[in-house]
């Protein structure tokens, strides 16, 4: 694959390793995922992250809504557990963070990115995050206690976190997302057609799959949902963020032509 002159980028040539499920594993042997979100109006973006975490294989899945007035239960899929986000404990948990967050989520940040064990943030959790030093701070730290932190901004996300213009990233996406995986300690998976990961030690990987079809309201939360899916289990960052982006654009280049791609069915998939 091209290289940018600085460093090799390697194409993700195919699907990632088949997981076992051991005979004698439980629940807990898959970890828990907590999806945190759901800002008043905005509960479906944290229910979509964690169905997708349920059927992406993660142990249990809660979630922690931004709405005071939160629903009880997810009735479609009551399987997973809804709390109050103040209400959940963080420690020994994968979390995502920012699925459907509005301003919200800022004030939830603290203590996510102290206390999570493994953190994807997303949407407006990267939004907070691009105008506030102090969690810019407290991100940092994750990476230098060597904490596993998966950022996952759009091209948007992506400019604002850099203080650019999308234009500016897609213009060099390979660059952005380099410079996001090293500023923030953490793994930057740049989504788009293309989507591009990046490790804070200089990897560089590029997704050939996925289309047009993903271009839709709520796919990014499935995909979310499905890197702290992984994340739970113990895979490494940068493993889990290429496994869920290398099968996320698959589902949609697999998709039949005569049903309709919707993320809610893509949670599923
Ligand atoms: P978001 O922007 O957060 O809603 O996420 C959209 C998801 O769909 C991301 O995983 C993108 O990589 C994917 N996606 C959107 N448009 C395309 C496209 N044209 N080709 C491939 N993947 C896409
Ligand atoms: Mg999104």
């Amino acid at each position: 694959v091209a290289t940018d002159g600085e460093a090799p980028c390697a194409l993700l040539s195919g699907p990632p390793p088949e997981r076992t499920r051991p005979h004698a594993s439980h629940k807990g042997s898959y970890g828990d995922v907590a999806v945190i979100g759901g800002a008043p109006g905005m509960a479906g973006a944290a229910l979509l992250a964690g169905r997708a975490a349920l059927h992406h294989g993660a142990g249990r899945v809660l979630v922690g809504l931004l709405d005071e007035r939160m629903p009880a239960l997810d009735a479609d899929q009551p399987d997973l557990m809804l709390r109050s986000w103040d209400s959940l404990a963080l420690e020994g948990m994968s979390v995502a963070c920012g699925c459907g967050g509005g301003d919200a989520v800022r004030a939830a940040l603290p203590r996510v990115l102290s206390a999570a064990k493994a953190l994807v943030l997303d949407a407006d959790a990267l939004n907070a995050v691009a105008t506030d030093p102090q969690l810019q701070e407290l991100l940092a730290a994750r990476g230098r206690r060597g904490a596993a932190t998966v950022l996952t901004p759009h091209p948007l996300e992506a400019a604002r976190l850099l203080g650019a213009d999308a234009a500016g990233v897609q213009a060099d996406r390979l660059a952005a997302a380099r410079t996001l995986a090293e500023r923030f300690h953490a793994v930057t998976l740049l989504k788009g057609s293309g989507t591009v990961i990046a490790s804070p030690g200089g990897d560089l990987r590029i997704n050939p799959t996925g289309n047009a079809r993903l271009a839709i309201a709520g796919t990014g939360d499935v995909q979310a949902g499905w890197v702290a899916a992984r994340l739970a289990a113990g895979e490494a960052p940068m493993d889990a963020a290429s496994a869920a982006a290398w099968l996320h654009g698959n589902a949609a280049d697999q998709w039949p032509a005569d049903r309709p791609l919707t993320a809610n069915a893509l949670a599923a998939w």
